[in-house]
């Protein structure tokens, strides 16, 4: 039971069912026929007939029939896998449901070939009885279980016996956390209720009711942190009020060949006021790419400079600290500031340098990855630290980066822009400044999505552009198992295009093994024009900015995620030419690359690939293409959940139960304006549920 984190009663009790099933599904097995082929699972509750091992049809290979029956008919399951254990495993007379999608067998019946099986328990024994429950309407919880489990006795149907005996005795023990009032406004039932009703649910208002409430608590206790840990930056900790007066500032705006945005000016005044206060700043500032948000940080660092503070600006790649470091310098030229760069990478004795410059004060700007919140790094004083994050740090990174100075400002920086709901999650302890304005030099990018027998001509566009001046990248995708393949497939490609395809133009090839004075060569012919076309792998994902290139040509476009999509994209259209970005599809990718996998699932993978590259076409609009990604992936996968610090959801889903998060989000916070210690007796439930179950991780994001 430890294995799968159950240790206790109350844990068994928050086991919840993975399913349920539900009448809609389940089907009499006479109406199988009308669902064989179809693609559509069902199931059929009945109990087990007859059942053999034997021979395949002119094969040796064994495989196990299994006959079930109900009132109208009987049908076949059979399994070519695991014989052995199907072998032992059912009873003549055992009531199942079985579910899968049916399918003609060679003599035209319908079969189930490796279904999904549930044991629903024998007519006598501990259970009600499960096929006249179904005539009623009964939902019948599912729970996850694994092999291990099977073997105690604990599949699904062991589940439900003793979960059934855990809330016959426990149930009463429950506590209410949540006062009454709150329960009212946001629509929800009591504990107990919920408890009882998400395993066994009387029917489907019942079911739906005890899943909001259960939902609402994981939303409720998790807003309840962010508040709790904003009220105590804004309320209790000291920081440092900077005056506004910045010579280095106003010299860099003089500088600079074009205008600040409004909203790039609106951006700077929010974050200047917040600077200005003596209570440390936690600002989130979030813009699509390409929206000038380096700028803005950087005028900001400025302002910190001449308050004589230190800045530490920290990446989450070396590439990307690499880069903002020479656009920070270059930004910097002529002006009195001493940017430097740590990364891991370094020869020791450039990082001894590098680390003296720091523990002195003489470096005014520090750029670099994770290793600047080491132990080893000793600010004179930081009083100002930037977090570009890309959704890689977490709240135990920005904790550790604050500690380094004393209460220092933090702006946190996203170059992906993030739903709002993943942003009142995971950022939901901070202030927002969005960049929701491009500089109005920029023309939409033309985007286009083409298959791979087009590509000729796409690359005939191609010839005509660079014959107008133009430049353009090709990008390869990583996706072969092992990084050595696929350079080997680039450069191949690479020596392709440039032999037979583009032969009367200068071309370059750049990826990540390349070591930094080489990449550094094949970037800077790129930018004087030195090379055409440059073919890359998806190291250009980031940063790089050469107005000059107007094309961008995507292979296997298929293959990439859409925020990494629409990241390539941003490295095209940041000059004042028409810009194009081209996506190369080749959907028969999946069925080449993916023998052995569920056709099924292969389907879904076209399908979700398809829905990407449109959406692409459709919009250059970051947020709108966050909600897609977000929709197609799923929170844990968009984020990589454990990095960035999104406690496991149970059973709140961050894309479906937008409106149930807002409701939990403003009573929170209500709480917590109220009542920031907790102290009122109304409180005193939710006070102690957060203390038992939430106060590890709002110590660790206090770290400081
Ligand atoms: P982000 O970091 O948001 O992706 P950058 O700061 O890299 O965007 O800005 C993209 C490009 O636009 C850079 O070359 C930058 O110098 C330029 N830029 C920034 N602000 C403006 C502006 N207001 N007008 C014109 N160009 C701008
Ligand atoms: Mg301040």
């Amino acid at each position: 039971m430890h294995g799968i984190g159950i240790h206790s009663v109350i844990d068994l009790l928050y086991y919840f069912p993975r399913d349920y099933f539900d009448r809609s599904t389940i089907i009499p097995i006479i109406d199988l026929r009308k669902y064989a082929n179809r693609g559509k699972a069902v199931t059929v509750i009945g109990e087990v007939f007859r059942q053999e091992t034997r021979r395949a049809r002119k094969s040796t290979k064994l495989m196990f029939f299994l006959t079930m029956r109900d009132e109208t008919g009987y049908v076949q399951c059979v399994w070519f896998e695991g014989i052995q254990w199907y072998k032992e495993a059912f009873e003549i007379g055992e009531l199942l449901a079985v579910s899968a999608v049916p399918t003609w067998d060679r003599l035209g019946r319908v079969q189930f070939i490796h279904p999904q099986f549930d044991r629903l328990g024998s007519a006598e024994g501990d259970e009600p009885d499960w096929g006249k429950l179904f005539n009623t309407g009964a939902i019948i919880p599912k729970y996850r279980s694994s092999a291990d489990l099977e073997r105690v006795g604990l599949d699904s149907r062991g589940f439900r016996r003793i979960i059934r005996n855990a809330t016959k005795q426990n149930l009463d023990f429950i506590e209410e956390n949540l006062q009454e009032e709150i329960r009212k406004r946001a629509k929800i039932p009591g504990l107990r209720f919920a408890l009882e009703n998400i395993h066994f649910p009387a029917d489907r208002d019942s079911l739906n009711s005890a899943s909001r409430r259960l939902k609402f608590d994981e939303l409720f206790f998790l807003q309840l942190l962010l508040a709790l840990r904003r009220h105590h930056f804004k309320h209790e900790e000291k920081g440092i009020s900077f005056s506004l007066e910045s010579p280095l500032a106003r010299a860099l705006v003089a500088s600079l060949p074009f205008e600040l945005t409004k909203a790039q000016r609106r951006v700077l005044n929010e974050i200047a006021d917040d600077m200005k206060s003596s209570k440390p700043m936690n600002r989130l500032l979030q813009g699509d790419v390409g929206s000038g948000k380096t700028v803005v940080s950087l005028l900001t660092m400025l302002v910190a400079i001449d308050n004589g503070s230190q800045v530490a600006f920290m990446a989450p790649t070396e590439i990307l600290a690499d880069q903002h470091y020479r656009t920070i310098a270059n930004f910097l030229k002529g002006l009195p500031v001493n940017v430097r760069l740590l990364i891991g990478g370094q020869k020791k004795k450039l990082r001894e340098d590098v680390l003296e410059d720091i523990r002195r004060g003489d470096a005014n700007i520090v750029v670099g990855t994770h290793a600047l919140i080491e132990e080893k790094v000793v600010f004179a004083k930081l009083g100002f630290a930037v977090i570009d994050e890309q959704h890689r740090f977490g709240v135990v990174q920005r904790a550790a980066m604050r500690e380094k100075g004393y209460n220092p400002d933090v702006l946190v920086m996203t170059a992906t822009p993030i739903p709002r709901t993943l942003a009142m999650t995971i950022y939901g302890d901070l202030d927002v400044s969005v960049i929701d304005e491009m500089p109005a030099n920029r023309k939409p990018i033309k985007t286009a999505v083409r298959m791979e027998h087009q590509k000729q001509k796409v690359y005939g566009f191609v010839k005509e552009e660079v014959k107008r001046g133009r430049q353009v990248y090709i990008v390869f995708p990583l996706i072969e198992e092992s990084e050595k393949l696929d350079l080997k497939a680039a450069t191949k490609e690479f020596e392709h295009l440039q032999k037979s395809v583009f032969p009367e133009l200068k071309m370059g090839l750049i990826h990540g093994r390349l070591r930094t004075e080489e990449k550094d060569d094949v970037m800077s012919k790129f930018k004087s024009g030195g090379i055409q076309v440059l073919v890359a792998t998806t190291v250009i994902e980031v940063g790089i900015d050469v107005p000059n290139a107007t094309i961008l040509i995507v292979e296997n476009a298929e293959r990439f995620g859409l925020s990494q999509l629409h990241q390539l994209r941003g490295r095209v259209g940041r000059g004042a030419d028409q810009s194009y970005c081209v996506l190369i599809a080749d959907y028969g990718w999946f069925d080449g690359h993916a023998r052995g996998k569920d056709l099924f699932a292969l389907q879904e993978e076209k399908e979700t690939a398809r829905v990407r590259l449109e959406t692409m076409a459709e919009t250059s609009d970051g947020f709108k293409i966050a909600e897609v990604d977000l929709k197609l992936r799923g929170p844990g996968e968009f984020f990589g959940t454990r990095q960035s610090g999104v406690p496991g959801f149970r059973i709140a889903n961050l894309v479906d139960d937008v409106e149930l998060l807002q409701v939990a989000r403003k009573e929170a916070f209500a709480v917590v304006e109220n009542d920031p210690q907790l102290r009122s007796p109304s409180h005193a439930s939710i006070r102690k549920h957060f203390e038992t179950s939430y106060k590890e991780i709002f110590d660790l994001g206090n770290v400081g």
